[in-house]
């Protein structure tokens, strides 16, 4: 029995470490959707970085370019200086994302995390707009910084920050007050209304699959009347992507195939491919503004993630086989979580790859967490009240530990 003693732990790291609570192993190693604890046994991992693994732990093609380019003395860190490294990752973004779906942004390295990604949009659709005021959804995440915490309506995670920042409004997210209340007319009335108390706002901040705030996924039709409102009140429609992206719904972009035209869209977690940090702001161009270094930040642009993004996307996003297996895999996932929703009377919520079982029960779900970390199994909860139980594989799981994991859950829902 390998329960951790953790003494430096204890000692030296800050109380606020969290995942470590949940899931009390000492880690050594990982592949693709396994980990291994340092006593050798082996975890299903249901969790993927919280989506910054979607191509899974250590895909060996990144893996061998990572190490032929520090073994060639690769620049590791060069501000924005141009790097052969970060050229050959702007041309396979160019090649394999924008140019097959017609798409015309700029890319903004905006600072390692996707916090950052948030913050650079924030800031940029107040300097294109000249106003202040944003409207973000109840039960979005956007980051842990004072700006992406101020939009983020999933009130658990703004505990303790003090006071929101003033000029963040809070409309409600699609489906918030039940089928049968329209909010994006919510938000339509709110903003054309000039005795509302709303002043034009800069941006309409949103995530086409709420991550943290409980997998909720909005329809497109949703998605596009609040672009109309952002067009009709001269706002950027900013689409946050961080966790939603990256192939996790079975397409490179969570709204591909919408309809929308975003005017900022935001990216982090799986971008680089390989769990190192690298985060973007795809900007339409005419909204590329600011005077050189008026966004600025010794982190932007990691070569070492250039060089494994560019693998991820050669290898996944040259042509459309990856998100096909995406695609029937979700649909296989989504089948087996309604089963086990069902014998309990509960609804399955997401989308794609990224999908939970809404428990309703905050205790109850943990219980369920905890049983299957105790099965090998990693999985976390999401929700304003960590209610629902959260399925988030790395997209090349294979289909025997995809099902192995999903037998765990299906018996911790039995169990618990
Ligand atoms: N936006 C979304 C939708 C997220 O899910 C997250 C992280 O979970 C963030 C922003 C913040 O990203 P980071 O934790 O890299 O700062």
């Amino acid at each position: 029995e390998m329960t951790l003693s953790p003494a430096i732990f204890e000692r030296r790291e800050s109380r606020v470490r969290s995942y470590s609570r949940s899931f009390p192993r000492l880690f050594a190693s990982a592949k693709n959707a396994t980990l291994y604890g340092a006593d050798g046994r082996a975890y299903i991992d249901f969790l993927a970085g919280c989506s910054s693994l979607n191509y899974g732990h250590n895909d060996p093609d990144m893996q061998q370019a990572l190490l032929d380019y520090v073994a060639s003395d690769g620049i590791a860190h060069g501000l924005d200086l141009f790097t052969e490294a970060k050229q050959a990752f702007l041309a396979a973004y160019e090649e394999t994302i924008l140019k097959p779906r017609g798409m015309d942004y700029k890319l903004m390295f905006t600072g390692p995390t996707g916090a950052n990604a948030v913050e650079a949009a924030l800031k940029l659709a107040r300097k294109v707009t000249g106003r202040t005021n944003v409207i973000a959804f109840t039960n979005g995440f956007h980051g842990m910084t004072l700006g992406a915490l101020a939009a983020t309506g999933n009130a658990s995670k703004r505990d303790g920050a003090g006071a929101p920042l003033p000029g963040i409004h809070r409309a409600p997210f699609e489906g918030y007050f039940g089928p049968d209340i329209d909010t994006a007319d919510l938000l339509a009335r709110m903003l054309d209304d000039p005795s509302g108390g709303v002043d034009a706002p800069a941006a309409i901040l949103v995530e086409p699959v709420q991550g943290e705030g409980g997998l909720n996924a909005a329809s497109p039709e949703w998605l596009q009347r609040i672009e109309a409102i952002a067009r009709k009140h001269g706002a950027l429609f900013i689409v946050d992507d961080i966790q939603a992206g990256c192939g996790r719904t079975g397409r490179f972009f969570s709204f591909e195939g919408f309809g929308l035209s975003p005017d900022i869209i935001t990216q982090a977690k799986s971008l680089s491919g390989m769990g190192l940090p690298l985060a973007l702001a795809l900007i339409k161009p005419e909204h590329d503004i600011w005077k050189p270094a008026e966004h600025n930040g010794t982190f932007r642009g990691n070569n070492h993630a250039f060089v494994t993004a560019r693998v991820a996307l050669e290898k996944f996003w040259s042509d459309d086989a990856f998100a096909e297996t995406v695609r029937t895999k979700g649909a296989h996932l989504e089948t087996r979580l309604r089963a086990i929703a069902a014998r309990h009377g509960l609804a399955v919520r997401g989308r794609g790859m990224m999908l939970g079982i809404d428990t309703g029960d905050p205790q109850g779900a943990a219980r369920i967490c905890a049983r299957c970390f105790d099965e090998g199994l990693i999985i976390e909860t999401s929700g304003s009240r960590d209610e629902v139980v959260k399925i988030l594989c790395p997209l090349t799981i294979a289909p025997a530990d995809l099902d192995r994991g999903l037998d765990i859950v299906a018996d911790a829902f039995e169990a618990v």
